[in-house]
């Protein structure tokens, strides 16, 4: 008899999420994580007595999550305590301008029409279309799997209405927004979020629109940072038994005749289970983990030709004095123009934005107990190549964090840089040897239309029997409603084919 009946490679909240599924099915079921925490890129450490998220820093379309914990035999709203976010963002636009958007769509509309009244129209007309869109697809789409052109049709069949949303698959973020705003400002305003699947708005699929309406459904901040997430998960599965060993990196997946027969740690030590579930980035287990020898041609090349998703450096600071912000969440924003250009002209060449733009995170709004009493912290995450040509990330990123501070400081956040007292950067290096994400990809891999739904590495391996994806590298992607929907859909095909 095999050791267990599910190993899950890495306790990132997707594989948190298929163990404690498996686990809650009575299946003996192993999570073995090569860090020293749970939680990958959503979890929290503490600095001198503030409390740093490490990347994720907000909760949004909260389905998922709250069907996650339901099949736990509880609820989201009883394991984690949550704060709702109310401005859902605020925006400083590159003149110093500054605005806030209230959660109700209604007020919200008011806001842009302050700016431009047509546009305020507008935001009504596209909020029903993108949320009607992002209700349907969530439950349809992001929940069920997509193995293969068969899974996409039985979505459709299933769920008709989709079809009339064909024009947001053949369109890019850009183009959707500009068909339904006209003025500079309010799209500047409305077109950060789009960033969030890692991609400029020129690249973004038209299906992300619905990311500049996703946090009027609810956006919220778990109290305590944003591991209490992936603790609650892990709570649950441990309920049912669930094993979890941190420092435990799976160095091979053992595979015999295309099948997994088990996995060995990096000290040597083999596990057997005729099922593993990973959660790692698609590449390393295929190219690296599962290796080449093991792949017939067509798979081998497949692997190869996916892109690694961008990186994003983060700056978490602790402060000694509020900092002059009115929201949870604050865009620091940059006209599309310049976001595409960034992306096309000097990201793939290696360089720093020459503007100052990114997304300043403020956890002591929502919850003060993240810092010493009086003090404040902000995570600052910014965009910045992995391989970067003008500084070492690794020697500079105390100098790179100082000069960010200090730009934020002239641009955006006046006397930020004085009152800083801790200040931690993360690179996209510190990603890649903490979390062993390749490249730091936070999103596994490029979320363009190419790389998405059916055309993303599947969540039941077709090399190899008994292998199981979860997580950023699979179908509905990164971010953490869609690793937790990677992780439901992980679990249901494990008891649907084992
Ligand atoms: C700066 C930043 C900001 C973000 N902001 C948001 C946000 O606000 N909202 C949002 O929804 N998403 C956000 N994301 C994205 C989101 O955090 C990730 O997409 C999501 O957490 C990824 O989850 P995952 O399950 O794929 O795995 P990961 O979080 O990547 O975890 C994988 C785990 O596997 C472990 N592991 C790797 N290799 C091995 C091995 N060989 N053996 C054992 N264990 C291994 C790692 O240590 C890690 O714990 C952000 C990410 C970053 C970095």
């Amino acid at each position: 008899m095999a050791d267990y009946d599910v190993i899950v490679i890495g306790a990132g909240l997707g594989g948190l999420t298929a163990g404690a599924l498996r686990a809650s099915e009575g299946r003996r079921t192993l999570v073995l994580e090569q860090s020293g925490s749970i939680g990958g890129c959503c979890s929290t450490y503490e600095r001198e007595g503030y409390r740093f998220d490490v990347g994720a820093t907000i909760l949004e379309i909260m389905r998922p999550f709250e069907i996650l914990f339901q099949r736990l035999g509880t609820s989201l709203w009883e394991e984690v305590e949550l704060e709702p976010c109310d401005p859902v963002y605020g925006i400083i636009f590159p003149d110093g301008s500054r605005l806030a958007y209230p959660a109700s769509l209604e007020e919200k509309a008011e806001v842009i029409s302050r700016i431009s009244p047509e546009d305020g129209r507008a935001w009504l007309e596209y909020a029903h279309y993108v949320g009607d869109f992002m209700r349907k697809a969530v439950d349809s789409f992001f929940l069920g799997p997509v193995n293969g052109m068969p899974d996409m049709a039985r979505i459709f069949l299933r769920e008709p209405r989709l079809l009339k949303f064909l024009p947001l698959f053949a369109r890019s973020f850009e183009e959707v927004m500009r068909r339904f705003f006209k003025d500079e400002k309010v799209l500047d305003s409305l077109s950060y979020p789009g960033k969030f699947c890692g991609l400029p708005p020129a690249l973004a699929p038209g299906i992300f629109a619905f990311l500049s309406y996703a946090e009027h459904e609810g956006v919220y901040f778990p109290r305590g940072g944003m591991i209490a997430l992936p603790e609650a998960v892990r709570r649950c599965g441990e309920r049912f038994g669930m094993q979890l060993r941190r420092d435990a990196r799976v160095e091979k997946v053992l595979v015999r005749g295309r099948r997994v027969e088990g996995v060995r740690l990096a000290d040597g030590m083999e596990m057997t289970s005729t099922v593993v579930v990973s959660d790692v980035n698609a590449r390393t287990l295929y190219l690296e983990m599962v290796g080449e020898e093991h792949l017939p041609w067509l798979p081998r090349y497949g692997i190869k030709s996916y892109r690694l998703s961008a990186s994003a450096p983060m700056i978490n600071v602790g402060l000694d004095r509020r900092p002059p912000l009115d929201a949870h969440h604050t865009l620091i924003t940059e006209s599309m123009e310049k976001m595409n250009e960034y992306w096309f002209r000097d990201m793939r060449k290696g360089l720093l934005p020459r503007e100052t733009f990114g997304l300043v995170c403020f956890p002591t709004f929502s919850d003060p107990s993240m810092a010493p009493e009086g003090h404040h912290v902000l995570n600052i995450v910014q965009s910045g190549p992995y391989g970067v040509r003008e500084i070492d990330w690794d020697r500079d990123k105390r100098a790179y964090g100082e000069r960010q501070l200090e730009r934020l400081s002239e641009r955006a956040i006046p006397g930020l840089a004085d009152h800083v007292t801790v200040m931690d950067v993360l690179t996209p290096r510190d990603y890649e040897r903490r979390l062993l994400l390749p490249e730091g990809a936070i999103l596994g891999l490029d979320m363009d239309l190419p790389s998405s739904a059916v055309f993303r590495p599947a969540a039941r391996s077709k090399s190899i029997r008994g292998l199981y994806l979860c997580g950023a590298s699979t179908h509905p992607g990164g971010g953490l409603p869609s690793v937790t929907a990677s992780g439901i859909i992980a679990a249901d095909l494990v008891g649907k084919y084992e």
